[in-house]
C-alpha cells in the first residue's frame, strides 16, 4: 500500500531566499534584475555555484551533451526511475531573479531538506538545470528540453547562432559544459517544475499556489493585406483600397474573438508593418503577425477559422487580396493526472489557497510532458510581471511553492 499522508518535512524559507539572492548576484543588473544569458561566462559561474551547492549535500552531477545538469540523490531503491524536479538558471537580457531560478533553487532546497532530515526516498530524486530555456540568445526557446524530448535534433541545436554569429555548440564547449551523456528521452518517474506564474491571476485572487494542469497551444501566423497606394488628398473614401484600415478591422475582430472564448483564449497582433509608409499616401501593403493561444486544439481551430473569416470580411468590400499563413504551431499540453493530484494534495496539505490553472507561456515541462508524466506548480509574481528586471515574488510565496514541491516529490518518490 502506498502511503498518501504528507511527510513532516519542512523546507527552510530563509535558506531558500538566501540561495535565490546569492544566485541573483551572478549577472545582477542596476535595476535589480538579472542578465545571465545562456552559455555566457555568467551562466558558467551560475552553473559552478549550482554544482558546488549540490555536491556539498552528497549529490553527483551529470552533464549531458546539451549541457543539461542533473544532480542525483540516490533512493532506497536506486534501480527505480528518478523523480525529477527543476527548471532553468538562464535568464533574459533584462530578466528577473525568479524566472527559472526559483524552480532550480527550490529543488535545491528540497534536496537540502531531505539531506538534513536524513530522509530516504524510495525512488532517487534528480534536480535538473535545463540549458537555454529562454531562447533569447539562441532561438528557439526550450531548446535543450526540446532535444531531450526529440522535438529537435542535437545537431540542429548545436548549429544555432546568436546575434554575433557565435555558435551554440562552440559556446557550450567553451564554458566547459558539453557533457557526453546522450540527450534523449529517459525513463524518469516524473518531471515536476515550480515556476513563477508570469501572469496576474494568482495575485488577483489572493492565492499562493497554482496547480498547473496543462499548457496552452500556440499558433503563429503571418498576414499580408494588399491594397493600393494612392494620394491621401485626392482619393475619395469610397474608392480607397486602404490595407491598414482592413488590418485594423482584423485586429479589432481578433480581440473580440478572443474575448468571446474567455477565459483562456488570447489573441495578439504584436508586429505590424506598412510596406512603404508615408504620411500622405494610403497604405498599399500591410503585413502583421498573429499569435493565438488556447489550451484546447478544437478551440484553436475555431480561432483560426475566425482569423480567416475576419481577414476575408475586412478585405471584401474594397476587393483587396490577402494571405494568411500559419508559420508555427505548438500543440496544447495536458499534464499528467497522477502528478497533478500529488501537487493538489500537497497544496491542500500546506494550508495555502490554491487553484487549478493552465500555463500561458511555454516551459521545459511542455516538452518533458511528451515523454514522462509531468506537472507544474505556479506561485504569484507582482503585477504578473516577468521577463523584466522588476520581476518580484514574495519570500512567503517562494517558500509555499518549495514546500508544495517537496511534498509532491516525496509522495511521488514512494514505491507503489
Ligand atoms: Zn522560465
Amino acid at each position: 500500500m502506498t502511503e498518501t499522508r504528507p511527510s513532516n518535512l519542512q523546507i527552510d524559507p530563509q535558506r531558500l531566499w538566501d540561495s535565490l539572492m546569492t544566485m541573483a548576484e551572478i549577472g545582477k543588473t542596476a535595476k535589480g534584475g538579472c542578465n545571465r544569458q545562456t552559455l555566457t561566462d555568467l551562466d558558467r559561474e551560475g552553473r559552478l555555484l549550482f554544482r558546488r551547492w549540490v555536491e556539498a549535500i552528497g549529490c553527483t552531477v551529470q552533464v549531458d551533451e546539451m549541457g543539461n545538469m542533473m544532480a542525483r540523490r540516490p533512493g532506497k531503491r536506486d534501480d527505480l526511475p528518478p523523480v525529477v524536479i527543476g527548471s532553468h538558471l538562464d535568464t533574459q537580457p533584462t530578466g528577473g531573479k525568479f524566472d527559472g531560478a526559483l524552480g532550480v533553487l527550490a529543488g535545491l532546497e528540497v534536496l537540502r531538506t531531505l539531506h538534513d532530515a536524513g530522509y530516504e526516498t524510495d525512488h532517487p530524486i534528480m534536480l535538473v538545470n535545463w540549458t537555454n530555456e529562454e531562447g533569447s540568445r539562441f532561438a528557439p526557446a526550450m531548446l535543450s528540453s526540446g532535444v531531450w524530448a526529440g522535438a529537435f535534433t542535437r545537431d540542429f541545436a548545436y548549429a544555432r547562432t546568436d546575434r554575433d554569429g557565435k555558435v551554440f555548440g562552440e559556446e557550450l564547449e567553451r564554458i566547459g559544459f558539453k557533457g557526453d551523456i546522450p540527450c534523449q528521452p529517459q525513463p524518469w518517474k516524473c518531471h515536476l517544475e515550480l515556476h513563477i506564474e508570469q501572469g496576474p491571476i494568482l495575485e488577483a485572487e489572493g492565492k499562493s499556489i497554482g496547480v498547473v494542469v496543462g499548457g496552452q497551444g500556440i499558433r503563429w501566423y503571418d498576414v499580408v493585406i494588399t491594397g493600393k497606394e494612392s494620394h491621401a488628398g485626392s482619393t475619395p473614401m469610397p474608392r480607397r483600397k486602404d490595407a491598414l484600415v482592413a488590418a485594423a478591422k482584423v485586429i479589432t475582430a481578433l480581440d473580440a474573438l478572443a474575448r468571446a472564448h474567455a477565459p483562456y483564449a488570447v489573441a495578439t497582433v504584436g508586429e505590424i508593418k506598412i510596406a512603404k509608409p508615408s504620411r500622405n499616401v494610403i497604405p498599399g501593403e500591410v503585413r502583421f503577425s498573429v499569435d493565438l493561444r488556447h489550451p484546447e486544439g478544437a478551440v484553436l481551430d475555431q480561432l483560426e477559422q475566425g482569423l480567416h473569416d475576419a481577414v476575408s470580411e475586412a478585405c471584401a468590400a474594397a476587393e483587396m487580396p490577402s494571405n494568411v499563413e500559419r508559420i508555427w504551431a505548438f500543440p496544447p499540453v495536458a499534464f499528467d493526472p497522477v502528478c497533478i493530484a500529488a501537487i493538489r494534495d500537497a497544496a491542500q496539505a500546506s494550508g495555502h489557497a490554491w487553484r487549478e490553472m493552465v500555463s500561458g507561456p511555454g516551459h521545459d515541462s511542455c516538452y518533458t510532458a511528451r515523454v514522462v508524466p509531468t506537472a507544474m506548480i505556479f506561485v504569484p509574481c507582482r503585477d504578473g510581471l516577468s521577463h523584466n528586471e522588476e520581476e518580484w515574488t514574495e519570500p512567503e510565496h517562494c517558500a509555499a511553492g518549495a514546500q508544495v514541491l517537496l511534498q509532491a516529490a516525496v509522495q511521488l518518490a514512494r514505491a507503489s
